[in-house]
């Protein structure tokens, strides 16, 4: 009799990923176009079960669905942890890509399509390591909890959160946990590689303001405008710019550049620092300030008719810790007058870069790649930790890919020919292999 000698993950893991890539989950943020997602969720649970994982689909709302599994660990007194991928996507626009950005194409080294990044590569890591794992009978140091969501591109109300609020039971024992953006390699202008985990994300918090004042004909004299007032905060709040308040996690990645650049760093003038990083100044530029960016304004339906009220949208993003102080602050460019309503209010988060899951990382990376050294990073955008880190549970960034120098990764992120290199995908499953051997 033949014996079938068992895929082995480097080759699983580009198929997954492809595999992923053709069924289109993009999450165009209304429950009545976006789609995909149970069809995802069911590929994920097919092959966790086939190996004999007992995975479980949950859904939230018609089609919005999440897959989670515990895989028994070798010490569960140990507490569990969490590996999470999210299945959603954002839209892309064919005609805009070289390749069809669902057809998982693969060329010169690449796979393509839309989630070739963010995070189907991920997703696909995770379930070529935990196959191997039960098919040659290798067990986890400590109980993973494996989570695929919905819903990450669009705030994560029918994934990570209805998960964490609906079914916490999922999360029962988890002390920490690894999903994106992070451990992706960048070559500093020395050459050096290295690594970013991240380890802090800014708070997300979209403010509507709302003036009111005397609704009139506009051919009168007028002082009690809605339009006029609204308009006067919306300016001095676009004009704002706040101060920098470097954070342990911005200060230890600035402290550590430097350290391995040999670029000088002033504490007190961290702009400059940044500003001679080359590419990774986009990563880390907005991280050193509150940002609050104006996005929509909506007022007045007809020429000579003064409305009663207008609204403006503003996008800000907040340190963690710093979301009370934002507002304050913006309550006081405002004036008087405006009323402030939250659309999403999502604080940040930030954990320190230490302990024995973070010296698993920084040695996964060492054995992978030697020479290249992990430092922590804050993420300016949102994921689904944030969600995660409500429950207490430590986050962390951190799906490995050894990308090429000349890369514009960052770039690639909901961007046109999204694109991983299949280098990557092979180099981030025996990284994820010894990191969580040793987490
Ligand atoms: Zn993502």
């Amino acid at each position: 009799m033949a014996e079938t000698a068992n895929p082995r993950p480097e080759d699983e893991v580009v198929e997954i990923a492809r595999d992923l890539i053709r069924i289109d989950t993009t999450n165009t943020g209304d429950n009545a176009t976006a789609k995909g997602e149970r069809a995802a969720a069911e590929y994920v649970a097919e092959k966790l079960a086939e190996v004999g994982l007992e995975p479980k689909i949950y859904e939230s709302a018609p089609g919005r669905a999440s897959v989670a599994c515990r895989f028994p660990g070798a010490d569960p007194a140990r507490g569990a942890l969490l590996l999470h991928g999210h299945l959603d996507v954002v839209p892309a626009e064919a005609g805009e890509w070289t390749v069809h950005p669902f057809s998982g194409e693969i060329k010169d080294g690449y796979l393509f399509g839309r989630g070739a990044v963010d995070m189907k590569d991920f997703d696909a890591m995770l379930l070529a390591l935990v196959r191997d794992w039960k098919r040659t009978g290798k067990v986890p140091p400590r109980d993973l909890v494996l989570l695929f969501t919905a819903d990450e591109e669009a705030g994560s109300d029918y994934g990570a959160r209805f998960m964490v609020e609906q079914h916490p039971e999922v999360f029962e024992g988890v002390t920490e946990a690894v999903g994106e953006v992070g451990g992706f390699s960048m070559t500093l202008p020395n050459d050096l590689r290295v690594y970013v985990v991240q380890t802090a994300e800014k708070g997300l918090d979209w403010l509507r303001l709302r003036a009111t004042g005397r609704p009139g004909h506009g051919s009168m004299l007028h002082d009690d405008n809605a339009v006029t007032r609204l308009t006067r905060a919306v300016a001095n709040i676009g004009q704002h710019r706040f101060p920098v308040e470097m954070t342990p996690t911005v200060r230890q990645f600035l402290e550590s550049v430097s350290e391995l650049t040999g670029v000088e760093f002033d504490p007190e003038n961290p702009d400059e620092a940044v500003a001679k990083l080359g590419p990774i100044a986009r990563l880390v530029g907005a991280t050193l300030r509150n940002t609050a960016n104006p996005t929509r304004l909506d007022a007045g339906y007809k020429t000579n008719v003064i409305p009663s009220t207008a609204e403006a949208v503003i996008d800000c993003r907040s340190l963690p810790g710093r979301n009370d102080e934002l507002e304050a602050t913006l309550k006081e460019l405002a004036g008087a007058g405006i009323d402030f309503e939250y659309e999403i209010r999502q604080p940040g988060y930030e954990t320190s870069f230490d302990g024995a899951l973070v010296d698993a990382m920084a040695e996964a990376i060492r054995l992978a790649d030697p020479g290249a050294r992990t430092v922590p990073y804050m993420l300016s955008g949102g994921t689904d930790a944030k969600a995660f880190a409500t429950l207490g549970i430590r986050c962390f960034g951190f799906a490995p890919l050894k990308l090429p120098a000349d890369l514009d990764f960052t770039a690639l992120f909901h961007g046109i020919d999204e694109r991983v290199p299949l280098s990557g995908l092979r180099f981030g499953v025996d990284a994820m292999d010894r990191f969580v051997s040793k987490s």
